[in-house]
């Protein structure tokens, strides 16, 4: 299950259901939330649906960044002794793609416990059979051979709906995966709203161009778990090795045979990240004018330079460990006292807020 993952920037994207954002008015920034589950480090497919838009966001939006630790247990509850790594790598991997502790607010989930709280308010709102039904849970599931599912994994989409409403979020920057879960998060919170009072924000998906990287097997996803990725910390030794595993049109035996470009993972890439040569490289291929083997390495060319940016930003953070833990410790204070003020409010609409008190969040 991917977080929040694959977005895109504004203009080159698809808003669903962004007409009933509410706490975005004149003069007043948006707010997006987006995020990672740490389960090891980003790669290609997270920084073309995602990161790179997230870095562009930024500057529009009030963004926040969750770093869903208790989501990543939803299937790695076995080996929690990994998270601590897992969470400073995607903390890293964030500030590497150009993410601004000044202007997005990084947070680590489990520091704040309001969130959890409102999704087991929200799991009120949401029946057994719809949270079946989810087509994220069903292909998750099926991926990973479950057959019976555990409680926290088919709550999953509760949960993330917690993640988007304890922020009021307007806006969600997702893959075409991940719309399923804001629809639901719209739909518990237009519940939680007409049940009780308007507190909470209905947000709007929005749906990146590149909705889905393919894996280097070919495979419709790119996928830490399904092993057919390139990772964003990966030296540039490591993408070229990698980059000559991807598969290619099959038909292509010599350098001079016609080629089909649509059914070539190679040219996928090069439309994500090398665009002006995808175009001359289509007819070139077709014309069996340039060879696998030299596509390859014009490929791992274009994605070394896309890298490299962030292999440096990635090696300054990493000589400051301690900066980065005073933006995660000033992140996530900051994501906790809003999520308890929106519990405060939630609390009161629900006539749950027994003894309020200055500072609390209504309970005892
Ligand atoms: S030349 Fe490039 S686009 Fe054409 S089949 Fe080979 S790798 Fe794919």
């Amino acid at each position: 299950m991917s977080g929040f993952h694959n977005s895109s920037n504004k203009s080159a994207s698809r808003a669903a259901g962004a007409e009933t954002a509410g706490s975005k008015s004149a003069g007043k920034k948006g707010r997006i939330l987006t995020g990672d589950r740490p389960t090891g480090k980003l790669h290609l497919g997270h920084y073309s649906g995602s990161l790179a838009n997230r870095a562009r966001l930024q500057e529009e939006y009030d963004t926040f960044i969750i770093i869903a630790d208790m989501q990543a247990l939803t299937t790695n509850f076995d080996r929690p002794e990994r998270l601590k790594e897992d969470v400073l790598q995607i903390a890293l991997d964030n500030l590497a793609a150009g993410i601004d502790p000044r202007k997005a607010t990084i947070f680590i989930q489990s520091l704040v416990p309001e969130i959890a709280e409102l999704a087991m308010i929200f799991s009120m709102f949401v029946t057994v059979n719809s949270l079946r039904h989810n087509p994220t849970i069903k292909s998750e599931a099926a991926e990973r051979g479950y057959r019976d599912l555990m409680y926290g994994f088919l709550g999953y989409p509760v949960s993330q709906a917690a993640d988007i409403a304890f922020c009021k979020a307007d806006l969600v920057p997702v893959g075409e995966d991940n719309v399923p879960h804001v629809e639901q998060t719209r739909r518990i919170v237009r519940r939680f709203n007409e049940l009780y009072r308007p507190v909470l924000v209905e947000p709007g998906a929005l749906v990146g161009e590149v909705g889905r990287l393919e894996g280097l097997d070919g495979n419709a996803k790119m996928s830490k778990h399904l092993n057919n990725a390139i990772f964003l910390s990966d030296p540039p030794g490591e993408v070229e090795r990698r980059i000559n595993m991807v598969v290619t049109d099959p038909a292509r035996i010599h350098p001079t045979d016609p080629g089909h470009p649509e059914v070539c993972t190679v040219y996928s890439y090069h439309q994500a990240f090398n665009k002006p040569f995808s175009e001359e490289l289509d007819e070139n291929c077709r014309a069996g004018r340039i060879g696998c083997v030299a596509c390859k390495k014009r490929l791992g060319k274009a994605i070394n330079d896309l890298l490299e940016p962030l292999r440096a930003r990635r090696a300054e953070y990493e000589r400051r460990p301690g900066d980065v833990e005073d933006i995660l410790r000033e992140g996530t204070a900051r994501a906790r006292e809003i999520a308890m003020a929106t519990l405060r409010e939630v609390r009161e609409a629900m006539q749950i807020d027994y003894f309020t008190f200055q500072g609390g969040t209504g309970a005892f």
